[in-house]
């Protein structure tokens, strides 16, 4: 079953695969140390093992109401109160989604309409901009400027539109670790306060920040809370990116037309874990405890490739660190990140993977979200194979 007697006409004809698909396949095909795709190789936390059985045993296995189960939500309800001083309703504000792609997915579907335009900051997350191009809007991208890849506020107002529907953004930042700043909410407060633009604020790496106490996000923000879809994952902050469950918080009338795609889309999301997460998250310590956990991850994995030749700026969020590879190699990120794959033994992403008009930089990206043991490992392959 391979041609199709007729013209297919691609909705999304520049789409191939995934990038993190290719290098994971790679990195496979030559037992390479997979340091490309974003996900832990650490275990998780025996206690919520140990309730998610309970709960299958249970008997927790038909659908989950639609907008989530309730004990969860009420769950976020008291994060959200804790962590960002903000006091959500569990019906009208948040939804359990099957990982935060689903939740970017269903707004961008629910409130961009054909020929809107979406300004998006690159380098990007991969799945905004196919979402944007399936809703029939325009992708206004805004490149980003390393090191510190900043907005660049003092020129956005150009960039904004009578058609604007929507501003994309991302903090902490994948690829480039970088946090928002209270400063930032603050000139985009500015630039949106007399518009109708709806803001989405992609937080999955919430509680992965260094050297700082805390971070901004757009829940500490009521006036931009109050025009934003926020976006969070199970799957990082409990080390289990494979669950693929998140959830997003939004005033009522956004959350309104959100479920309006979410019912539709998926209906419910998986119910053992949801209960079993309702019940962990009782206990605050283990995400409280994230940032330092993090923290010596990224300070370990940066000691250890402090002599290879490469140039970066720590990350500052997420788990992943970009680097500079120019002194060692004129190849192109990718060809470079598959070379090294190959030779090297270590997989690592290429940052033009990003942009949607791709990137002349010559930047990989390695996710530091691994056992020590794996770090050092990766570490030592690539000593030797830059002769160290
Ligand atoms: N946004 C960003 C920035 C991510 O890195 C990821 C991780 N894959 C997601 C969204 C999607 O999260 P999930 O796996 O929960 O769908
Ligand atoms: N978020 C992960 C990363 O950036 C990848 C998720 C995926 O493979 N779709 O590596």
């Amino acid at each position: 079953m391979n041609d199709i007697p007729f013209q297919l006409n691609s909705k999304l004809p520049q789409v191939g695969t995934t990038i993190f698909t290719v290098m994971s396949a790679l990195a496979a095909e030559h037992q390479a140390i997979n340091l490309s795709q974003g996900f832990p190789d650490f275990p998780l936390d025996e206690q919520l093992l140990t309730l998610i059985g309970e709960k299958y045993k249970a008997g927790l296995n038909q659908y989950a109401p639609m907008p989530g189960v309730p004990a969860l939500r009420e769950a976020i309800v008291e994060k959200c109160r804790l962590r960002y001083g903000i006091h959500l309703h569990a019906d009208d504000n948040i939804t359990v989604t099957p990982g935060a792609t689903e939740a970017i997915f269903a707004a961008i579907t629910a409130v961009v309409h054909p020929g809107d335009e979406v300004i998006v900051f690159e380098p990007a997350y991969d799945c905004y901009i196919p979402a944007i191009e399936l809703a029939g809007a325009k992708v206004i991208s805004i490149p980003l400027k390393g090191p510190d890849y900043r907005i660049p506020w003092s020129e956005m107002t150009q960039y904004i539109s009578p058609k604007t529907s929507m501003i994309i953004f991302n903090t902490p930042h994948n690829p480039t670790g970088t946090v928002w700043e209270e400063s930032d909410l603050a000139q985009l407060y500015q630039l949106v306060k007399d518009t109708n633009i709806i803001l989405l604020s992609d937080e999955v790496y919430e509680h992965i920040y260094f050297d700082t106490e805390q971070t901004a996000s757009i829940l500490r923000h009521p006036q931009l809370a109050e025009r934003s879809f926020a976006v969070y994952s199970f799957g990082k902050t409990f080390h289990a990116t494979g669950w693929k469950v998140g959830y997003v918080i939004a005033p009522k009338e956004l959350t309104k037309e959100f479920r309006k795609v979410h019912q539709f889309n998926v209906f419910s999301t998986h119910t053992p874990i949801q209960h079993a997460l309702a019940t962990h998250m009782q206990n605050p310590a283990h995400y409280e405890a994230l940032p330092t956990f993090y923290q010596q991850k990224r300070d370990y994995f940066l000691e250890l490739i402090k002599d290879l030749p490469f140039t970066f700026t720590p990350s500052k969020g997420s788990y992943f660190q970009v680097v500079d590879y120019s002194a060692v190699s004129s190849l192109n990120d990718l060809d470079f990140a598959k070379k090294l794959t190959i030779e090297a033994g270590v997989a690592t992403v290429p940052v033009s993977a990003f942009y949607s008009r791709g990137s002349k930089e010559k930047f990989i990206r390695f996710c530091f979200a691994k056992k020590e043991e794996t770090l050092l490992a990766a570490a030592e392959r690539l000593r030797k194979y830059f002769a160290l």
